[in-house]
């Protein structure tokens, strides 16, 4: 089982409760959905995956895809130290759509006790029922219809946290001032139904290296969400601010 890969590298997470948190990132190739605020660019542009050698250096080897379970094992444990790092973070695009290779990943990172975090959009609960007792963190988004251009997600999302909840979860939802109060507030009440201690994270918009977000707008949300949901935090894109991958 071979999967294609964009980049490898070592850095801190710039997103959600783990924020700060030195992580290994494998950036899968691929996505499910076309988000207009996506910042990973389009699939099938590289032919190569990419390798940061000396972490923060952006010294890159290049390694050809698709790349084999060996070949990640090989190339995380040779370019980075492994023990430093709090947990890989499977990365995208969206990792599940290569679930197949992920079922030969994880048992693999398990076996060497490395932590597994997912970020997923938290649309294919299909992929994600098998493997989900090979993960340690679900970051799973909730796309706002209005925002992210996607069409509405709202029963794949809800059938996706009742999986996810089998392990530690959190939620984000990426928001504008431009956003619908309506449909935040349904996404709320979606995870009210399966789990109202199930945190919550309101990510604003990144636009030109700033937040698309007012700050009454944020507080506003975050009062809505408060009113259903026991842990919800704004919190921005830090890895943008530190200039980290
Ligand atoms: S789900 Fe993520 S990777 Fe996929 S299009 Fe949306 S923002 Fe981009």
């Amino acid at each position: 089982m071979k999967a294609f890969i964009r980049e490898m590298f070592s850095s801190v997470q710039g997103e959600g409760p783990y924020i700060g948190c030195r992580q290994i990132f494998i950036r899968f190739e691929g996505c499910n959905l076309s988000c207009r605020y996506c910042d990973t660019g389009r699939a099938g542009e590289n032919s190569a995956c990419r390798v940061e050698t000396d972490p923060g250096k952006r010294v890159f080897i290049e390694i050809a895809n698709p790349l084999s379970v060996r070949d990640v094992i090989e190339t995380t444990a040779g370019n980075f130290d492994l023990g430093r790092h709090h947990s890989i973070s499977l990365t995208g695009g969206e990792p599940l759509i290569q679930a197949d290779f992920l079922g030969e990943l994880l048992p693999e990172l398990k076996q060497r006790g490395i932590r597994v975090y997912l970020e997923t959009n938290g649309s294919l609960h299909e992929n994600l029922s098998p493997l989900i007792g090979l993960v340690d963190i679900v970051s799973m988004d909730i796309k706002l219809p209005g925002t992210s251009g996607c069409g509405p997600l709202w029963d794949r999302h809800l059938h996706f946290l009742r999986v996810a909840n089998r392990t530690r979860v959190f939620v984000k939802i990426v928001v504008d001032d431009l956003s619908s109060i309506s449909e935040f507030e349904r996404a709320v009440d979606l995870i009210a139904a399966v789990d109202a201690g199930i945190p919550l994270v309101i990510q604003p918009v990144t636009r030109g290296g700033r937040c698309s977000l007012s700050p009454h707008r944020a507080l506003q949300l975050q009062a809505l969400g408060s009113g259903r949901l026991r842990d919800v935090r704004v919190i921005p894109q830090a890895h943008v601010m530190m200039n980290q991958l």
